[in-house]
């Protein structure tokens, strides 16, 4: 049994076979997924796919690279919505340097919002990170996300950094990058996280592990992410998946 904890089956790269894909997700052994909404439209195509499938969650929050479009109104929509019985999570939230959509002045003063709208509604957040692990470190220390802890979502960043982030009652979520040839990263952190701060995902339809590399990803595929996992760490793929999984409803507080 598999739980691919960050998927994004609510936008478009899905319209034309969502339903075959969540029944491939099925067959190939993934219980359990968290959809992730992180703009206007985004958000609420998530909760309803969490309404419609049983075993299918929500997370509700804004991406950073879209920060200079959030407004007030938009934040105490989200607010609300954390009350919904399928939403498990604030996020995905955070920085993203690789894009200048967004200042990073805009970007930090949005995700010091958001983590502490989590921290009034009591739910773990997950964060989105590209290019900017420093400053996201110290903005979850500032702001005391331990409080509530959370996800490094498709954590690409060295292992010296890991330690850190499980200090604030993180989790390490690894994704397609672990499988990637050229990886050298991902693959470190899978070797030294401990097992029971690890997860997997897909970040579908983006990041498709190898081989399906450049193709569109899907819930699917997250075994040859936990597969690769297992190879790394020199355990069986039975091991990695039965511990993920488990992470994963205690994270997110789900009961089977
Ligand atoms: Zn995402």
């Amino acid at each position: 049994m598999l739980f691919d904890t960050h998927v994004h089956l609510n936008i478009s790269q899905f319209n034309e076979d969502r339903e075959e894909v969540i029944g491939r997700a099925k067959q190939a052994g993934v219980e359990y997924m968290v959809v992730v909404g992180f703009d206007r439209q985004t958000i609420p195509d998530a909760i309803k796919l969490a309404e419609e499938n049983p075993n299918i969650y929500a997370a509700v929050g804004w991406h950073p690279v879209d920060a200079f479009d959030m407004e007030e109104s938009d934040l105490k929509w989200i607010e609300e919505l954390a009350s919904h019985p399928k939403v498990v999570a604030i996020g995905e939230m955070g920085l993203d340097y690789h894009w200048d959509k967004s200042p990073k002045e805009v970007q930090k003063e949005v995700f010091r919002k958001q983590i502490a709208l989590a921290k009034r509604v009591n739910l773990p957040i997950i964060i989105h990170n590209r290019e900017a692990t420093e400053d996201i470190i110290q903005i979850l220390q500032e702001e005391n996300a331990a409080e509530v802890g959370g996800i490094m979502h498709c954590f690409n960043d060295s292992a010296e950094y890991v330690q850190a982030c499980l200090d604030m009652n993180f989790y390490i979520s690894l994704g397609g990058p672990v499988t990637f040839k050229n990886a050298t990263l991902p693959k470190e952190v899978a070797k030294v996280v401990p097992m029971d701060r690890l997860l997997v995902e897909t970040d579908c339809p983006f990041l498709a592990p190898h081989p399906n590399r450049g193709k569109r990803n899907e819930p699917a595929y997250v075994k040859l992410v936990a597969e690769k996992i297992a190879e790394l760490r020199e355990v069986s793929f039975e091991e990695v998946s039965q511990a993920t999984t488990e992470n994963a409803l205690h994270f997110f507080g789900i009961d089977r």
